[in-house]
């Protein structure tokens, strides 16, 4: 036991010495996982409430993602793109089929696809919409989240994420999230496309006002600008709905996808729009020697029929509902507000959330705090309902706890103050 421990410290020694030191992770080691459970070096087991940032939404090591991820690697893994391969017009076809959409560009992580939807809408705004070369505008929200390359943070309003990596790219905007009149303020004749999450993960799931994204909608048809959306951790399922736009039924003009596209085997993103936004790519214009291989596209593949023939997206709607109804009944003076959407909740805090998600790690559930003061509860979609409601009574007994804690540090200063 002793030495096992030994281990578990010889290897976060290993990392914070070897490794560049940008994150924080709770100090448990994962050995091995499977569907919502993780267990670590000393054979300790833990729910898994964030779920990698909704990309094991199908459960970790799925028997069926893994299955189609060996028979692929057993062929052949990389083709790159100057040849043609026999998995790509099938992921091709599949997400068509799923979504709508008439074409799709493949990549790897999230935020090369959320650069290529960019690349894509300022040469539209060019050679479709007419704006004079090099003067294409961009518009996000503000407390964005759409990953971490030097246009992406460009667009970001936190000044961690930006402090020490300027100068960005020009031509980048932002204005306040869930406020359409302020979008219609902003929009130039330069703004060939509107950047969004149709509810902001990273922020702390803050979900836009009812009828935000339908208003969007209305005003970036109105005045020729794309809305795209990034539903690389709200899409596939997680809040209920295949993708979160479903919510209020429109039809943005390029998706976003990444994170569970893969379940989690392997890096792969990609962006879905229309023949006319995505034919503005003309060959050598934009690419990827991974984007789009053999083997990404066969794990793609059985991470998509996976969601399709669990119900996931179903499954997360009638999970989230009972999470949130009781979650909403839990009476604590430290939480400020509770809110969701399917299996995509958050508590915000009056204090930081950190201490708290340490004490759920020491009862076995992992959560990872965002921003500060919300606790973000992500579990894999493929949770069993008890798996859940035990996470959920730890949850409420941490926070009694730690209630009971404060009173008692209160009361102690009390009788420091007295005895003074
Ligand atoms: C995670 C995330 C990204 C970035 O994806 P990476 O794979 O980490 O590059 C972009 N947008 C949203 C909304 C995300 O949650």
């Amino acid at each position: 036991m002793e030495q096992s421990q030994g281990f578990e410290s010889d290897l976060r020694d290993l990392e914070e010495q070897y490794g560049a030191h940008n994150y924080h992770p709770l100090d448990v080691v994962i050995h091995s996982a499977r569907g919502a459970w993780v267990t670590d070096e000393e054979g300790r087991r833990y729910l898994d409430f964030l779920s990698a940032y909704s990309a094991v939404n199908q459960g970790h090591c799925h028997p069926a993602i893994f299955r189609a991820l060996v028979e692929q690697a057993q062929r052949v893994t990389l083709t790159s793109r100057a040849f043609r391969n026999d998995q790509l017009p099938l992921l091709l076809r599949d997400l068509h089929e799923l979504t709508g959409y008439e074409r799709a560009l493949p990549m790897n992580s999230g935020a090369e696809a959320v650069e290529t939807a960019l690349k894509a809408a300022r040469k539209w705004g060019e050679t479709v919409k007419g704006i004079a070369p090099g003067e294409t505008e961009i518009i996000a929200c503000a407390n964005n989240f759409h990953g971490r390359t030097i246009a992406v943070v460009g667009l970001s309003t936190e000044p961690q994420y930006r402090s020490g990596f300027g100068p960005f790219p020009a031509g980048l905007r932002t204005v306040p999230f869930g406020d359409a009149a302020a979008l219609r303020r902003a929009i130039t004749p330069q703004t060939s496309a509107f950047l969004v999450e149709p509810i902001q993960g990273e922020a702390g799931i803050i979900i836009p006002p009812q009828g935000y994204l339908r208003e969007v909608t209305a005003i970036c048809r109105e005045k020729n600008v794309l809305l795209i959306v990034d539903e690389i951790q709200s899409g596939l399922g997680r809040t209920g709905k295949l993708f979160a736009y479903m919510h209020e039924q429109i039809r943005p003009d390029v998706v976003i996808v990444g994170k569970a596209l893969s379940g989690g085997f392997y890096p792969v993103s990609a962006v879905l729009s229309s023949a006319a936004v995505l034919g503005v790519f003309q060959p050598g214009d934009h690419g990827s020697t991974f984007g789009g291989n053999p083997l990404a596209c066969a794990v793609a593949r059985a991470a998509l029929r996976v969601i399709v023939e669990e119900r996931l997206a179903e499954r997360s709607a009638e999970l989230g509902e009972y999470a949130l109804s009781r979650l909403r009944a839990l009476r604590s003076d430290r939480i400020v507000e509770v809110r969701g959407r399917g299996l995509w909740l958050a508590i915000e805090l009056n204090q930081p959330a950190r201490p708290v998600c340490e004490a759920l790690s020491r009862r076995g559930v992992l959560c990872k705090e965002t921003h500060e003061r919300v606790i973000r509860i992500a579990p894999p979609l493929v949770i069993r309902r008890e798996d859940l409601e035990w996470g959920l009574d730890q949850i409420e007994e941490v926070l009694r706890e730690h209630a009971a804690e404060n009173e008692a540090e209160v009361e102690s200063t009390q009788v420091a103050v007295l005895s003074r």
